[in-house]
């Protein structure tokens, strides 16, 4: 169950809820986010809304019995915007493009990623300054000094930042020179990071786990919210199946499950979804007409020499086209009457 509480209700009306929840057999999480309070009431008794649906300080009452709630569309229908500033957001009837490199690796690169995104029109920049890396050995980024550089770069240029946090303690460096932070597929059920992050008044883009169900995933995105954090986007990259063919297998029915289960906006990452560059457009163009509110991929001015996974990195070349060819499919799935 959840009590959409009044922004203004009185500590003392909060109170005399909680207790009178409490008294029907429910346990009672109080949530305040950037944009609402809530009362998360858990147990097992069928309810008679009736009982509490006129006490004062109630703003709304919904009965959501999934594992997640908050995060579910099952109170809340209208989808859920996020606002980046300048006029840049991720949001339902939208398609935003995010590309940039798999690594951040030098002043060099930055400048020619963002001449190459205004080039085309792209305003949300993509890289990693902290990397995940299966081998200690492998290059795991420029940390803090790489992320203060590729910010003043990209204000400059009115280019937002997604780039991933791996640790608690990196929220705080981090938060001024970010606008999105992505929790990885390795992180995704770090639930330490996930309660941090619930405190950060900054949007969150979590990417579905290496063998992580959808369940999990809004699992993981409830976390964040009932933090105190609305700022949410999920994001399908492929998880790990028997298919070897592939590094992993982008599952595009996420995508529209997603989208009904969850008011969120869902993006899809071909580049890791698939891992082969020639085949990252063609899925890129698969999740938008699956119904994905945006598309993260991998570009590099020469991916054979990216640090990592330039196996699945776009040329820039590669990437003006496919830019181009998501807009084009975009306008084209909302001619059709889909979900
Ligand atoms: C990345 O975005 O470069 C990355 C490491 O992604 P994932 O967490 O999905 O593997
Ligand atoms: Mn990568």
């Amino acid at each position: 169950m959840i009590i959409q509480l009044k922004q203004d209700i009185p500590s003392v009306q909060k109170e005399t809820l909680i207790e009178k929840v409490n008294g029907l057999g429910y346990t009672v999480t109080e949530v305040k986010t950037q944009v609402g309070a809530y009362l998360i009431g858990i147990g097992k008794k069928a309810f008679d809304i009736r009982k509490i649906g006129a006490l004062d300080g109630i703003q709304d009452i919904h009965i959501v019995s999934d594992e997640y709630k908050l995060v579910s569309k099952k109170w809340k229908v209208k989808p859920t915007s996020i606002d980046l500033g300048d006029g840049i957001a991720i949001k339902d009837g939208d398609m935003a493009i995010i590309t940039g490199p798999c690594s951040i690796e030098s002043e060099e690169q930055i400048v020619k990623v963002i001449e190459h995104m205004k080039e085309n029109n792209l305003t949300m920049m993509r890289g990693g300054v902290f990397k995940p890396r299966s081998s200690p050995y492998a290059f795991r980024g420029l940390g803090m000094e790489g992320l203060k550089l590729w910010y003043r770069l990209a204000k400059e240029a009115g280019i937002k930042i997604v780039t991933e946090v791996m640790q608690v303690s990196q929220i705080e460096e981090m938060y001024d020179y970010v606008d999105v932070f992505q929790v990885g597929a390795r992180n995704t059920q770090n639930f330490n990071l996930l309660d941090e992050l619930g405190k950060a008044d900054k949007a969150v883009l979590i990417k579905r786990g290496i063998s992580g169900t959808i369940e999990e995933l809004l699992q993981s995105a409830e976390y964040v919210f009932s933090g105190g954090n609305e700022k949410l986007i999920l994001c399908e990259r492929g998880i790990r199946t028997y298919e070897k063919a592939s590094r992993n297998t982008l599952d595009l029915n996420a995508v529209p499950i997603l989208k009904s289960k969850s008011h969120l906006p869902v993006v899809v990452d071909p580049s890791h979804g698939i891992g082969i560059r020639e085949f990252v457009p063609q899925m890129a163009l698969a999740g938008v007409m699956a119904g994905a509110d945006g598309i993260i991929y991998e570009s590099h001015e020469n991916p054979d020499k990216a640090y990592s996974d330039g196996q699945q990195t776009l040329n820039f070349a590669q990437s003006s086209l496919l830019a181009e060819q998501i807009r084009k499919i975009f306008a084209m799935r909302k001619t059709f009457d889909l979900l």
